[in-house]
C-alpha cells in the first residue's frame, strides 16, 4: 500500500488504486479483458482496463463513488436495449422540440437526483486533469490548469459548481447502438476549451474558463435551475454543436437550449 498526499482531500493517508473511469463501466462495456480499446478524437487506450493509479484515499474514493458512480451506472444504457435514465426522463413531458431534438428540464423529473450526474462527471474530468492515465506519459489527460482546484473543493462540497464551468449533458433515445465509453478530450471549440467523454447513452461536455458565454450557462445541467438535458439520437454531433455552434443540429440544439430556458420565465 502506498502512503502519500491524497490528491482530492490533500491529506497524507493510504492510497487506494482506482480507475480513471469506474471500474463497474468495463463490466457494463464488456469490453474484452485483454484488449480493450478507447477511442477519442486524439488518444487510442489500450489495455485500459488494466491502467489503475494510486491517487486517492479510500475515503475520497468512496466520496466519488457514494455522490457518483453508484447512482450513474445501474441507470445506463445496457446491451438489452433497456435504459433506465431515459425511463425517468420520460416521467415528464419535454419542454421544447425541435426535429429530433427534445430538451428536457431535469428539475421536474423527481427521480432524477441532479447533484449525482453533476458529481460523477466533474469527478472524471477532474481525475482526468490531475493523471496522464497512458503508459510513457507525464502530462494530464486534460489540462483544466488554474481550474482545477475549482473541481475539486467542489467535488469534497466546499462549494458549490465552479462559475466558470459550465457541464452540458446529453442522452440518447434507446436502443442506444453503441454500448461503450471514451476518456475524456478536449474538443475543437477555439474560444473556450471544451472537454467530452461518452458512456452509454450519455454524453457529458465541459465548457471551462473565463470566456464561457454566459448562454452556455444557460445550458449548464450542474447550474442551472431547470438542469437542462438535451435527448437526441445524434446526440455527440449535437453536444458539439452547443459547444461549437457549426452544424445544422448544432442550431437546433442551441435553440432547445434557449427556449428551454425561456420556458422557466
Ligand atoms: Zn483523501
Amino acid at each position: 500500500m502506498k502512503v502519500d498526499i491524497c490528491r482530492l482531500c490533500l491529506e497524507k493517508r493510504q492510497l487506494v488504486d482506482g480507475h480513471l473511469m469506474s471500474r463497474g463501466l468495463y463490466d457494463l462495456c464488456k469490453t474484452p479483458d485483454d484488449d480493450p480499446i478507447f477511442v477519442s478524437n486524439k488518444v487510442i487506450m489500450q489495455s485500459g482496463r488494466q491502467l489503475k493509479h494510486a491517487l486517492l484515499c479510500e475515503e475520497c474514493d468512496g466520496i466519488l463513488s457514494r455522490e457518483g458512480e453508484s447512482w450513474v451506472l445501474p441507470l445506463l444504457a445496457k446491451v438489452d436495449g433497456t435504459f433506465p435514465l431515459f425511463d425517468l426522463l420520460q416521467t415528464v413531458a419535454p419542454d421544447v422540440t425541435a426535429g429530433d431534438l427534445r430538451g428536457y428540464a431535469a428539475s421536474r423529473a423527481r427521480e432524477i437526483d441532479v447533484p449525482k450526474p453533476t458529481h460523477f462527471a466533474a469527478g472524471i474530468f477532474w481525475k482526468a486533469s490531475i493523471h496522464s492515465w497512458r503508459g510513457g506519459e507525464t502530462t494530464p489527460l486534460i489540462e483544466l490548469g488554474k481550474y482545477r482546484e475549482s473541481l475539486r473543493v467542489f467535488l469534497r462540497s466546499e462549494t458549490p459548481f465552479p462559475e466558470k464551468m459550465a457541464l452540458i449533458v446529453g442522452v440518447v433515445p434507446p436502443p442506444v447502438k453503441t454500448i461503450n465509453f471514451c476518456y475524456p478530450y478536449r474538443g475543437s471549440a477555439s474560444d473556450h476549451h471544451n472537454y467530452l467523454f461518452h458512456i452509454p447513452g450519455i454524453e457529458f461536455a465541459l465548457l471551462v474558463g473565463n470566456t464561457v458565454p454566459a448562454g452556455q450557462k444557460a445550458n449548464c445541467f450542474a447550474s442551472h435551475p431547470l438542469h437542462p438535458i438535451i435527448v437526441s439520437a445524434g446526440i455527440s454531433e449535437a453536444i458539439k454543436g452547443v459547444v461549437r455552434g457549426v452544424t445544422k443540429k448544432a442550431h437546433r440544439a442551441k435553440n432547445v437550449m434557449r427556449y428551454l430556458d425561456r420556458g422557466r420565465n
